[in-house]
């Protein structure tokens, strides 16, 4: 069959098959699914249509059909797992780069994990890990129309003035996130680029930890991906990025 996405390029590492599906609940379930069957290396679900898109924190990731981008990459690392945020950052840059490539917008990071067109929310990052794989999902508003209720969303299309190429942005964001793992194998890390896109570092934030608050400054971020805040007191504290709602 023809891939409806244009995904007849080949990569090294990231998307060695590529398995195509109109409608899934969650491509990161999916990946879960094929982790269980095994020899899941290297496996990019893509889907057109999710019913049960998720974010983070078990948020719901809307997603509708019509011309969007709804993906995992399954990856099993010669890295310990433990790095697995450097696959957030990979992923962050090489998305805001494909898109600005593609649709000649400006993108910016906001921490931990959204990309951001005039501070409206574009795409998200949901890097996961599973047994010995890291699954790397990635939603995009790309042509779809986005439901009234999303007040603080945008698509590309609407920020292009036009439609954008779906296959072209999903060609240059693999490519590139390809480039990214594989110097990242030979020892690269990727926080100081994914620093330098965070808009989020200078601002004064309220950071939500559980029950705790945390009210400062966002001064830099590390290697974990952790958001380091400088309180009033002049207190350092870090916030880990799979559990912190970020406020401002
Ligand atoms: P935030 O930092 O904006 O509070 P988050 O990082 O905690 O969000 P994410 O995992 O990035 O959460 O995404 C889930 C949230 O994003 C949802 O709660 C909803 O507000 C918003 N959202 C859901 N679907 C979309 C979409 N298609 N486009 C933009 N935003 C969306």
């Amino acid at each position: 069959m023809a891939s409806a996405f244009g995904a007849d390029w080949q990569t090294r590492h990231v998307a060695t098959r590529v398995v195509e599906m109109e409608t899934t609940p969650s491509t990161q379930l999916e990946a879960r699914r094929m982790i269980e069957l095994g020899d899941a290396d290297g496996v990019l679900v893509i889907a057109h249509r999710q019913t049960a898109g998720r974010g983070r924190l078990g948020r719901e990731w809307v997603s509708p059909d019509g011309g969007n981008l709804y993906l995992s990459f399954i990856l099993r690392p010669r890295r310990p797992v433990s790095e697995w945020h450097q696959f957030t950052m990979m992923a962050a840059l090489a998305l805001a780069e494909a898109m600005e490539a593609t649709a000649a917008v400006v993108v910016q990071l906001k921490w931990p994990n959204d990309l951001m067109i005039d501070r409206a929310k574009v795409a998200g990052i949901l890097a996961e890990v599973a047994d010995a794989y890291v699954i790397v999902g990635v939603g995009v508003n790309v042509n779809a129309d986005l439901p009234a209720e999303l007040a603080e969303a945008v698509s590309l299309k609407q920020a292009a003035h036009r439609p954008v190429n779906t296959r072209e942005l999903l060609r240059r964001f693999v490519i590139q996130f390809d480039g990214y793992y594989d110097s990242s194998l030979r020892g690269a890390t990727f926080e100081q680029a994914w620093a330098a896109r965070l808009y989020t570092l200078g601002k004064a934030v309220r950071a939500r930890v559980g029950e705790r608050e945390i009210v400062g400054i966002a001064e830099t971020v590390d290697a974990t991906g952790a958001l380091w805040i400088r309180t009033a007191e002049g207190t350092r504290i870090s916030c880990p990025a799979g559990e912190v709602t970020l406020r401002w």
